[in-house]
């Protein structure tokens, strides 16, 4: 079925989107018994990747695959310049000052362990404290956890409120002298809800304590200025922008990256090595151990390319547009209940449904119309405990989703419940 769309620039938005869809090449393929193609509402597990990506990795290993960094022949030094440039484009996406302050990781859970274990480690001491909040994905979780389980620090944590935001007037409470980071998402991926970041960036900076913002689902949706958020760490994983598995950024202020220890020893993070001891590189090589994953570099950049070329501020507005229209749709149906209404959301639904489990919908959504949404605790135990739910299913939607891939999903859930019922 196809939606009627009001306005002018609501029938562009349109046709730029199925032109878009077509440089994801798996958004046309045939899947499963159905051969119907797939609806893909996991976006905030990982995002499809367009041709653009996928065509720079492979050129990468066809005509320029050579390391980084220690070649002296042609394509190594062409293949380092290639990597560097990479960076320096990484930095302008997020507004950093340098490319200086760009640290090339597998993902946000490698950039937060390297903050824990490195800044966490030299900075914590017994009875200090970690302030996270209370709708953390496990990666912002664990990592602290075992810091503070080492150091003898406590972790506190922000509260949230029925609707899924976080009580920033809380915070100032929570600071205390021993405090030394804080460390929160900017979008929360079971919920949706955009956090405070901003006020909390400046009631922390108040009392002297720097801020980790895990921007695992804020970076592909708006536009992001490190500088003027003045967050002291900003993390993002490549494959969720559209970009490869496997790499990930650490954005960290020069001060902070320069004042901390290694977090992996090995090569290209060293200057001089002896048996009886070492000294380490500038940053940011000194944190990136080993021959790094050099075609998801050139691949990230592609996609970051590929994401400006369309805007930000069009993707968050059409995301939007997404998300006003499936939330009501949703709400009709009875003993539907959505978790998380923040007024500030992202492009994305968790729910449950009376007596039905997640995963039973899930299965049965894969099977009637080849949707793919995501059943389970979405790696945030906690906040599940806190809605008194084990699971929720979420649909998360991305701008080469359509309206009309919502009203399949949404008339394909109601037969799965009628199933069920
Ligand atoms: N933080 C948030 C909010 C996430 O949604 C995720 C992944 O879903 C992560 C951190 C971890 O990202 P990655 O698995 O790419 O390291």
């Amino acid at each position: 079925m196809n939606i009627l769309l009001k306005t002018e620039a609501d029938q562009k938005m349109q046709l730029d989107i199925q032109k878009i869809r077509q440089d994801f090449p798996i958004l046309s393929q045939p899947f499963g018994e159905s051969q119907k193609p797939l609806i893909y509402f996991d976006n905030a597990a990982t995002s499809h990747k367009p041709k653009q990506v996928i065509d720079r990795i492979s050129n990468f290993y066809a005509c320029e695959n050579a390391t980084v960094r220690r070649g002296i022949y042609g394509i190594s030094a062409q293949a380092t310049l290639e990597f560097e440039k990479s960076r320096e484009r990484i930095a302008s996406f997020i507004g950093a000052s340098s490319s200086q302050e760009v640290v090339f990781v597998r993902g946000c859970t490698e950039a937060i362990n390297l903050v824990a274990r490195s800044y966490g480690g030299s900075n914590l001491g017994e009875g200090d404290e970690v302030i996270i909040s209370a709708l953390e994905h496990h990666a912002n979780i664990i990592p602290w956890q075992i810091i503070c389980g080492e150091k003898k620090a406590k972790l506190k944590i922000i509260p949230i409120n029925e609707a899924g935001e976080i009580q920033v007037d809380q915070l100032s409470e929570l600071i205390s002298p021993k405090t030394k980071i804080i460390s929160v998402s900017h979008v929360s991926n079971a919920l949706g809800s955009i956090n405070p970041i901003k006020e909390i960036i400046q009631i922390a900076h108040a009392h002297n304590i720097p801020v980790l913002i895990d921007g695992a689902q804020s970076a592909p949706h708006f536009k992001i200025d490190v500088q003027e958020l003045d967050c002291d760490f900003y993390t993002f994983s490549g494959h969720k922008i559209y970009g490869p598995t496997g790499i990930g950024v650490l954005y960290g202020k020069r001060k902070h990256l320069q004042a901390m220890p290694p977090f992996q020893g090995g090569g290209d993070m060293i200057d001089l090595v002896t048996f009886a001891q070492s000294t380490f590189a500038e940053p940011p090589h000194r944190f990136e151990a080993g021959t790094p994953a050099i075609a998801e570099v050139l691949g990230l950049s592609a996609a970051l390319d590929y994401v400006d070329s369309i805007g930000l501020d069009n993707i968050h507005d059409y995301e939007d547009q997404l998300l006003q229209y499936a939330t009501p749709k949703l709400q009709e149906i009875d003993g539907l209940k959505i978790i998380g209404t923040a007024k500030e959301k992202a492009s994305l639904i968790s729910f449950v449904i009376d007596s039905m489990h997640p995963s039973d919908l899930a299965t049965l959504l894969d099977h009637d119309s080849n949707v793919a949404v995501r059943a389970g605790h979405h790696c945030a135990q906690p906040l599940m405990q806190f809605y008194k739910v084990s699971s929720t299913l979420r649909a998360s939607f991305a701008f080469y989703n359509t309206f009309e891939e919502i009203d399949i999903f949404i008339e394909s859930l109601k037969r799965v419940i009628s199933m069920l019922r």
